[in-house]
């Protein structure tokens, strides 16, 4: 009899182990990947920016994989809610947990909790049209504001800033939810600051991403040359990273660029950590320190502060995993504890328990990354399934497993296919490839019809 998996998040890491563990010769083995809301992709649909047409193709490649025997969609069940981890085993030979790591960070400064202070976890997942997504708060905020704060230079900095700086125009063709180009469209930002604590040479963005910015209709880009000048750690940095050599070849020919008048702004701050944030009913004011590098390329601050005006801040200083009831987690990273996928508890491998993705090593990569990332885990998986050290399951057919579930409206791989033919049919009706549906009572209505 072949191996029974659950594989608990649809994201990219979760789709690359359901790929990996169907695609070799060596053992039969049947996959349910299961997510707690009822359409899969994770953070390919909710993270990707909606005007990133090429990296959102990506869900393309991951529908494939629902079409290749064995691989089941068990969506909008909740592991640790609809069904414990410690029952899982009774249905399955093993576990892999590709659940992401969908929390924000916290900065821990003063204001940060003012209404207009925002995660960029939260936005994204407005303008990408996640269920859970507060919308009540965006709807309110981003009409309301004309100076925005963006704090942290990596690219979903980058992403947040380029949306809020477009024109509805330049956004159109996405699949952001309607009510999304109705606020967007009703914003009155002219400014947005995005502040990265250390030196250009350290910034976490990449050069394509960054790259737009300079590209869009109605904004200008707007850096000052000095923060540009490099120490000899930033320089030999420079010296050995490709990467931060084009960023900074862009950032160059910017500061050189005369303003060219347009209605919005974006300004690029370096050596620029936020200190304080300042407001009333509202945030309306960041207090900025100016930091210098120690030998180590670390940021210090010098004591000199400045104040930038702004009626949004979003902080945008990375994702954040959360632990999982039952499962070993490593708080001080944030992940899973595991070695190269097995998941540990006290220095030993839990059996039948495995973890990929950015749960398993914290969020970093590119899409792409998740693939080699979960081959690793099911390399695992299946030397453990060959030396026979997975716990011995009971084997009890899908069907059984089915059967658990039935108090639970589940969506299947033809609920997810329905889900899409309306997604695309609603986007046609505006021209668009596709529209995102939002509620989970229209996504499990779409599942439905
Ligand atoms: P990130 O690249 O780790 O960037 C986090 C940023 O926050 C850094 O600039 C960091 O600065 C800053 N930061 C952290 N703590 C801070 C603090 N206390 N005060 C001020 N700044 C602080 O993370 P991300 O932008 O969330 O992206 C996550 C991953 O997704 C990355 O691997 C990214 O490349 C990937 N991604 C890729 C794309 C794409 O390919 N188009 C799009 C979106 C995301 P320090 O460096 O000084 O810590």
């Amino acid at each position: 009899m072949g191996l029974r998996v659950a594989v608990i998040g649809s994201g990219p890491s979760g789709m690359y182990a359901a790929d990996a563990l169907v695609s070799q010769d060596d053992v039969e083995v049947s996959v349910d990947v299961i997510d707690k809301i009822p359409v899969p992709f994770g953070l390919v649909r909710y993270g990707v920016a909606p005007d990133h047409f090429s990296i959102r193709s990506v869900r393309d490649t991951l529908d494939k994989i629902w079409d290749k025997p064995g691989v089941r969609f068990i969506g909008n069940v909740e592991v640790g809610k609809d069904i414990s981890v410690a029952e899982l085993h009774e249905y399955f030979d093993a576990v892999i947990f590709t659940y992401g790591a969908a929390r924000d960070r916290r900065l821990g400064l003063d204001g940060e909790d003012l209404a207009g202070s925002v995660a960029a976890t939260d936005l994204v997942a407005w303008y990408c049209g996640h269920p859970d997504a507060d919308r009540a708060t965006f709807e309110d905020v981003v009409p309301s504001a004309t100076s925005a704060v963006v704090i942290g230079v990596g690219n979903v900095a980058v992403d947040v800033t380029r949306v809020l700086a477009k024109t509805v125009d330049e956004l159109n063709s996405t699949d952001m939810p309607q009510y999304v180009f109705d606020t967007l469209g009703r914003s009155h930002i002219t400014d947005v600051h995005v502040l990265g604590r250390r030196g250009p040479a350290q910034a976490t963005f990449t050069t394509k991403e960054l790259r737009e910015l300079g590209e869009l209709a109605e904004a200008d880009i707007l850096i000052d040359a000095k923060d540009l000048e490099l120490d000899p750690v930033s320089a030999a940095l420079v010296a050995s990273d490709k990467v931060a050599a084009r960023n900074l070849e862009v950032m160059r020919e910017w500061s050189t660029r005369a303003p060219g008048g347009k209605p919005r702004r974006i300004h690029l701050h370096f050596f620029a950590r936020p200190v304080e944030l300042i407001g009333d009913d509202r945030v309306r004011q960041v207090t900025v320190e100016r930091t210098e590098l120690d030998a180590n390329g670390q940021a210090n601050g010098t004591g000199q502060t400045y104040a930038v005006d702004a009626d949004l801040v979003v902080r945008s200083v990375g994702y954040r995993g959360e632990a999982l009831e039952q499962v070993p987690f490593d708080s001080s990273r944030n992940v899973i504890t595991n070695d190269e996928g097995r998941v540990m508890r006290d220095g030993v491998a839990v059996p039948g328990e495995y973890t990929a993705g950015w749960i398993k090593r914290g969020p970093s990569g590119i899409i792409g990354t998740n693939k080699k990332c979960a081959v690793q885990t099911v390399t695992c998986l299946l030397a453990d399934a060959q030396a026979g050290t997975l716990p011995a399951a009971p084997h009890p057919s899908s069907g059984e497993f089915d059967a658990r579930l039935s108090n639970v409206r589940v969506v299947d791989t033809a609920g997810w296919r329905k889900i899409d033919a309306a997604e695309r049919a609603l986007g046609a009706t505006a021209g668009r490839d596709r529209t995102t549906i939002v509620q989970v009572d229209q996504l499990l209505s779409a599942a439905d019809a």
